[in-house]
């Protein structure tokens, strides 16, 4: 067994050869991400860990061109990160390194690199004050937690009692977090973030941003941006999901101000040629936006729907209700025009928008109908989803983007 002197002396002698990696100079650093656990793959458990941690890599300006997920089996595990060492510089493991029999991460990383795992008295010591500071008593399994691979450094852990650590060798860092996410992310922004960027400080800055627009198919926006999608910086990535398209931009640059400078200018290019398409920007919704025009431009809406369950008026903005919202509900399909008689053109008010969706049993499709009757005008728009696939988001969104665009075009005109 080592005696603390050893150990301090270890650890330092790791953390001196990590400080050495910035030697790897302009050379644009690259990771893999590996996690761990048996549930992830029954479905049991979310893998958030990885989504996270390629955020944080990725303002690290870090590429990941892989990331894998994988059971708690020691062998398996290590023959994953010998592999993954073998393609990346930075492998980062979270999950299996609880008190159990079936936590194989140390057992597999000592395996990957062919060392020991060692009892480190120092961190049994600091998992030891951390279940007193709990007022509870450590069992016989926490000490599993205190061997590391020999050739480790620990992270320590003041967030929970599976200690952190990380190897670097050859060139090559390997860090192992734990899998419980609080304690990821504490030891994600308070250990390895600092490490990262401290040890490969000449990597370039990554940003991102997404464009989102709604109304214009994939295949549309394809063809008037394709020359920007074969651009290899910034790159121009589609997504799409219910009528709406996300254009994400991602640049490479040396500092900030240059990176940032590179997305706005991609994103004049993308605006100018979908002009009112795009609807906003990262964190934006169609519905947070759209509630800001109305806000902004004092309108208040009266809305009446049909057989939607309210789902439209419940995501205006109470401030930008003009009264209370009608809803009827299980209606057998009315036509529009005795709807819209009724209900649309005959109210005073200036502002009122109402959706109705009815079912057409024979075709299988809802046929939704949205009418929007402003100071100058009434307007109306159509569209039939797919019963099978029909989810009752699609038409609210419909209408908001209605709503968005009229409002938007009737200041233009
Ligand atoms: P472990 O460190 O493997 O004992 O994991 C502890 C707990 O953290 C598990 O029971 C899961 O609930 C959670 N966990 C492990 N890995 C992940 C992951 N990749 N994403 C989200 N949660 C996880
Ligand atoms: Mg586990």
């Amino acid at each position: 067994m080592e005696g603390l002197d050893e150990i301090t002396s270890k650890t330092c002698f790791q953390y001196n050869k990590v400080q050495n990696i910035s030697i790897l100079g302009e050379c644009m650093a690259s990771a893999e991400i590996i996690a761990i656990g048996s549930e992830l793959l029954l479905g049991e458990t979310q893998d958030t860990n990885t989504h996270y941690l390629l955020s944080k890599l990725r303002d690290c300006g870090i590429d990941v061109f892989r990331t894998t997920m994988i059971g708690d089996n020691a062998s398996r595990i290590s023959k994953v990160i010998q592999e993954a060492l073998t393609r990346s510089d930075i492998v980062i493991t979270t999950g299996g390194l609880g008190p159990t029999i079936d936590d194989p991460t140390r057992e597999a990383v000592a395996l990957s690199f062919g060392c020991n795992l060692i009892f480190d008295e120092q961190l049994w010591q600091q998992i030891y004050e951390y279940f007193k500071k709990m007022n509870r008593n450590p069992t016989e399994n926490n000490k599993r937690q205190a061997y590391l691979p020999e050739l480790a450094a620990p992270i320590l852990n003041p967030v929970g009692t599976a200690p952190a650590f990380y190897i670097y060798q050859k060139d090559k860092l390997l860090i192992s977090l734990p899998g419980v996410p609080m304690e990821m992310k504490y030891l994600t922004e308070e250990t390895v973030v600092p490490l990262l960027k401290r040890y490969y400080p000449e990597n370039e800055i990554i940003l991102v941003r997404t464009l989102h627009s709604y109304g214009l198919g994939e295949s549309v926006i394809d063809e008037l941006v394709s020359d920007l999608e074969k651009t290899s910086n910034p790159t121009l990535g589609l997504s799409a999901k219910f009528g709406q398209i996300d254009l994400r931009i991602t640049a490479k640059g040396k500092t900030f101000l240059e990176t940032k400078k590179m997305i706005s200018d991609f994103e004049g290019l993308i605006r100018k040629r979908l002009g009112i398409n795009i609807f906003g920007s990262d964190d934006e919704t169609l519905i947070s936006v759209t509630n800001h025009l109305l806000f902004e431009k004092g309108i208040q809406l009266d809305t009446l729907e049909i057989n939607t369950n309210g789902s439209f008026s419940a995501v205006i903005d109470s401030k930008n209700l003009f009264r209370k919202a009608i809803r009827i509900d299980d209606t057998n399909a009315i036509p529009s025009e005795v709807f819209f008689e009724q209900h649309v053109s005959k109210t005073d008010h200036p502002y009122v928008a109402a959706l109705m969706n009815h079912k057409d049993k024979s075709l299988n499709f809802i046929h939704s109908e949205i009418f929007l009757k402003t100071a100058k005008s009434i307007y109306q728009k159509e569209r039939s989803y797919n019963n099978l696939t029909f989810s009752a988001e699609q038409p609210v969104l419909l209408a908001l983007e209605f709503i968005r665009e009229t409002i938007i075009n009737e200041a233009n005109s």
